[in-house]
């Protein structure tokens, strides 16, 4: 980023519902040419289905984040259907790019109660953007580039990974930045703007996850997730709670994976019963795609 002094600030360019084989490629080339960085919301089938593509985004230095699993309007969901949305995500994040994304971009910017408490529950906070390309309304890449001009210091733009608009607007996006002496940069999960990307020369991954903040009133609890004995077709995984009363703890397993049988707590599909400090288990089959991985369990009081 030679004769570039960022004095003007950083803003964020965000690229939602990646990674895909005709695109990705090319942002990420743009992106590195320039020495620029981004923040990138895959959602979580996208992410699945391109392992490779979501190395690359990490190799990159990329902020990646949450755009739940399969695009749905959460809105119109309940709370277990957005806690599955956003679970299955960090999941297959966590397994594609090996990273805990801390922040998240709820498909076409809704959000409500349920969608704020669930993604804090994840340790994720929700963001939307400043400014909107419409590069996903068929915007020309002379107007996605003119929209970008629009940034200042701490903002972001919504842009996509897909719009064959976007990734031909985006050098020119990069030169007018440039010559602004801004700078792109990570989104703060601390404070939803965009500052400069932890650690200098772009090779950054977002920090490690926190704790779930714990719930306000009426009793707390956590649950951790620990592998046990396998064997070829499926695993044990032990949940050990802690809680001062009464608890439900959901689990998410992976597309193909299921449970076999479990002990030590009443199941009710995937959501256990109990109370007080306790550990209970679950055997997981792999199932046809050999998933090894441990389903996060997600606490309630009750
Ligand atoms: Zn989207």
């Amino acid at each position: 980023m030679t004769g570039s002094t960022c004095s003007a600030g950083y803003v964020g360019l965000t690229f939602d519902d990646g990674p895909n084989a005709s695109t990705t490629n090319q942002i990420i080339s743009t992106l590195r040419q320039y020495g620029a960085t981004a923040a990138v919301f895959p959602t979580g089938q996208n992410a699945q289905n391109n392992a490779t593509l979501m190395q690359a985004y990490k190799n990159a230095g990329f902020q990646i984040g949450n755009h739940s699993w399969d695009h749905p309007h959460l809105v119109q969901q309940s709370q277990s259907q957005v806690q599955s949305q956003l679970s299955r995500t960090q999941q297959a994040i966590q397994q594609t790019a090996g990273v805990t994304p801390t922040v998240f971009r709820p498909p076409y910017g809704e959000t409500n109660a349920t969608v704020s408490s669930v993604a804090s529950s994840l340790g994720l906070r929700v963001v939307t953007w400043d400014v909107d390309s419409t590069d996903w309304n068929n915007a020309s890449a002379a107007s996605i580039r003119q929209a970008a001009t629009r940034l200042t210091d701490g903002q972001t733009i919504l842009l996509h990974d897909w719009p064959a608009a976007t990734v031909q607007a985006l050098p020119g996006i990069l030169q007018d930045l440039r010559s602004r002496n801004l700078c792109t940069g990570h989104i703060s999960a601390g404070t939803g703007r965009v500052v400069a990307p932890a650690g200098s020369g772009g090779g950054t991954t977002p920090p490690p996850t926190t704790p779930p903040p714990t719930g306000g009133g009426g009793g707390s609890c956590t649950a951790t997730a620990t592998k046990g004995q396998e064997w070829g077709d499926r695993f044990n995984v032990t949940y050990a709670v802690r809680a001062s009363g009464s608890w439900a703890v959901t689990v998410y397993p992976n597309t193909g994976q299921s449970i076999q049988s479990s002990w030590g707590a009443t199941r009710n599909g995937t959501t256990f019963t109990g109370s007080g400090n306790a550990s209970f288990g679950v055997t997981y089959y792999k199932g046809s795609q050999n998933i090894t991985w441990v389903p996060t369990g997600i606490c309630s009081p009750r």
